[in-house]
């Protein structure tokens, strides 16, 4: 099998009649057929064909579909319009009333609003564990869990989960392991390859990688992904064509733009370690980081996300941030452009207080998105922002 390198350039990518290169975009919602039965055959599974773009049946979503399936070392992958319909369909394929998940570390906003308000009213119900609280894992694991879900690193505060570890505690009470992989991307983490079921990502991100595409995915064995399909047609969720368009043209440097940021949040991180005015640096990359080891164990770069905690409360953190001149303030993250936030006051606003302490968001605390800037002039803004 090619490098990765190779494969994001060339898999699912066919030549077409006119000697292109890569997959045209074919922004058709539908296709025409010879006769009845030659669209019966379609319709009763006989063979392959582009139908209807809505059910996914389309050349270009097709095409970005083998690519990510094989970036992951999955056998099918299935894109969506975004990261949280590819999560929202994945847990109502696979979880029915009555069934229950549990929820490992910090999750991001949406998916932690989708898990505890909106699936409890249909009877899905899920138990969050904290980092802190791994130790009763095995325990919140019930006859009725069929999904252990967790993102690793984790938002905000980088936290690293040991994949292999979770997935065989869950395989053994019979429960799924699905993984967001959104932060670490397939260049840094192959989630399946330790162990996980399911992988899930927003392509918003790092996938598509230049702030200017809504997308998601799921990828796995067939068995797990197809039940996923019925769910996506019927809720509408399709990524539109143009996007996947996109998406497939952002995927051919994926590891080019990552290995980059991989490398420039190191040298961030390392700065902000060294800087007097900051009391804690949250990078898998840092030795002194409390998941290094398994960070090493599963993950083959560091990635591009780093979190710092500033040496002042919540108004004079904000202060730091608005001096900054090349991270502009946003939500997001995974482009082109770095991005800075300041979670008590975007992810995390409005959680009160106790809870944000438990879940270790204090004022001080701000979170970078390293983008494809040069890394010394990223380096010398946040000099110039922590200086005052
Ligand atoms: C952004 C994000 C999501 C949601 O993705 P959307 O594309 O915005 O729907 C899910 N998980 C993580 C880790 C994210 O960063």
């Amino acid at each position: 099998m090619y490098r990765l390198s190779t494969r994001c350039v060339h898999a699912g990518d066919t030549r077409d009649a006119q000697g292109g290169l890569h997959t045209p975009l074919y922004n058709h919602s539908t296709f025409g057929f010879e006769s009845t039965q030659d669209i019966l055959d379609v319709v009763e599974g006989r063979r392959p064909g582009n139908l209807y773009t809505r059910y996914g049946l389309n050349p270009t979503i097709r095409s970005v579909e083998k690519k990510l399936a094989d970036l992951e070392g999955a056998a099918e992958a299935l894109a969506f319009s975004s990261g949280m319909a590819a999560e929202a369909a994945t847990f109502l394929a696979h979880c029915q009333a009555g069934d229950h998940m549990v929820c490992i570390g910090d999750v991001y906003g949406g998916t932690y609003e989708l898990l505890a308000a909106n699936l409890p009213r249909l009877g899905i119900t899920t138990s969050f564990v904290l980092g802190s609280e791994l130790d009763s894992l095995e325990s919140v694991i019930t006859e009725k869990t069929r999904i252990v879900f967790f993102e690793t690193p984790s938002n905000p505060n980088m936290e690293v989960f040991d994949i292999r570890a979770i997935s065989r505690l869950a395989a053994a009470k019979g429960a799924m392991t699905v993984v967001d992989n959104t932060f670490a991307s397939p260049v840094n983490q192959q989630p399946l390859e330790h162990g996980a079921d399911l992988v899930v990502h927003s392509a918003t991100k790092y996938l598509g990688g230049h702030s200017d595409l809504t997308g998601g995915v799921v990828m796995g064995p067939a068995e797990l992904v197809q039940p996923i399909w019925g769910w996506r047609k019927n809720l509408g969720q399709m990524m539109a064509p143009e996007v996947a368009f996109l998406l497939a043209r952002s995927l051919r440097t994926l590891v080019v733009r990552v290995r980059a940021q991989n490398d420039t949040a190191m040298a961030v991180a390392g700065f902000l370690e060294s800087h007097p005015a900051v009391v804690q640096v949250n990078y898998p990359g840092l030795s002194s980081f409390p998941g290094h080891d398994t960070a090493r164990r599963q993950m083959s770069g560091f990635g591009g996300m780093a979190s710092f905690v500033y040496d002042g409360n919540a108004k004079e953190t904000a202060a730091v941030v608005d001096r900054l001149r090349l991270y502009a303030i946003a939500a997001s993250l995974g482009g082109a452009e770095s991005l800075v936030t300041q979670p008590v006051t975007t992810t995390h606003h409005g959680i009160d207080e106790a809870e944000q302490q438990r879940r270790g968001i204090v004022g001080g605390l701000v979170r970078l998105s390293c983008g494809l800037e040069d890394k010394e002039d990223l380096i010398a803004d946040l000099d110039n922002a922590l200086a005052g």
